[in-house]
């Protein structure tokens, strides 16, 4: 099996890299996956509840500018052309299912027309009108774009972390959080996810999509997967994984994309705060 390669370009240096236990289960014990582990990055297996992770992410500091999504998804998108075997067939079904789709359309179904948090928000585009923005970024440049948008829609955007920020706000503020594509990134999952449970509206859910480690491409192209991205990739769900993290803050689960997740690269569930007895 060939060796997964670092897919950054910079010199990067795990020099504030900590090891971490597995996030999921918070167990020590684990299994270097050293076909998924290029240069100085290792990837490991949890050896009490079979969650894959990274053990030595960088600091939030480093993912500020050095490790930012922007930077990291330009190299990847390069490095990755041409190891996706089932594109034909399975891009054609999910291009149909997305169309049949309008995210927005489901956003408003799930949160009303209310108040939607974005972590990780990006540029600040994905909370569209009438729905209010609110955003949490770290990256410094996209924060900066993405606060002046939220500003003129009746929201904001906090900068930092979302574990940490996600704390500045008033409990039960929201109708709907969305995490699109930021769990992957995220190195404290059980306290953003508890963060999100405390800020969330009673009747309000989350919107989590992630990399699928389970899916069937990853099996097949095994290093040059899309959803390997190093460092910045720190988490590796599958639905069941996902499942017992969001149960454990208090979310029961719903997975959105049924009929797709064995053939898709990416999970998508809908989480409810489980009633209260
Ligand atoms: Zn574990």
């Amino acid at each position: 099996m060939p060796q997964a390669t670092s897919d950054t370009g910079l010199q990067s240096s795990p020099d504030d890299a900590q090891p971490r236990a597995c996030p999921a289960c918070g167990s020590s014990g684990y299994q270097r996956l050293a076909e998924y582990s290029p240069d100085h990055w290792e990837m490991a297996e949890c050896t009490d509840c079979g969650f894959v992770f990274l053990r030595n992410p960088p600091g939030y500091e480093a993912l500020k500018e050095e490790f930012a999504w922007e930077t990291t998804y330009r190299a990847k998108k390069a490095s990755s052309k041409g190891s996706t075997p089932f594109s034909p067939v399975a891009r054609k079904i999910r291009n149909a299912l997305r169309m049949s789709r309008n995210k927005s359309r489901s956003y408003r179904r799930w949160f009303g027309d209310g108040h939607v948090l974005d972590i990780g928000c990006g540029a600040g585009h994905r909370v569209r009108a009438p729905m209010t923005p609110y955003g949490i970024e770290l990256s410094t440049g996209l924060h900066k774009i993405a606060d002046e948008r939220m500003r003129a829609r009746g929201g904001y955007c906090v900068h930092g972390p979302g574990a940490e920020a996600i704390w500045e706000f008033p409990e039960e503020t929201f109708d709907g959080i969305l995490m699109y594509s930021y769990l992957e990134h995220e190195t404290e999952v059980g306290k953003v996810l508890a963060g999100a449970h405390r800020a969330l509206k009673p009747g309000g859910g989350v919107f989590v999509r992630v990399p699928n480690y389970a899916s069937l491409n990853r099996r097949v192209v095994g290093p040059k997967w899309c959803g390997f991205r190093y460092p910045d990739h720190v988490n590796y769900f599958t639905l069941q994984s996902l499942t017992a993290v969001a149960a454990k803050a208090g979310f029961t689960t719903r997975l959105v994309n049924r009929i797709s997740l064995h053939i898709d690269d990416n999970v998508s569930v809908l989480l409810r705060k489980k009633p209260t007895s």
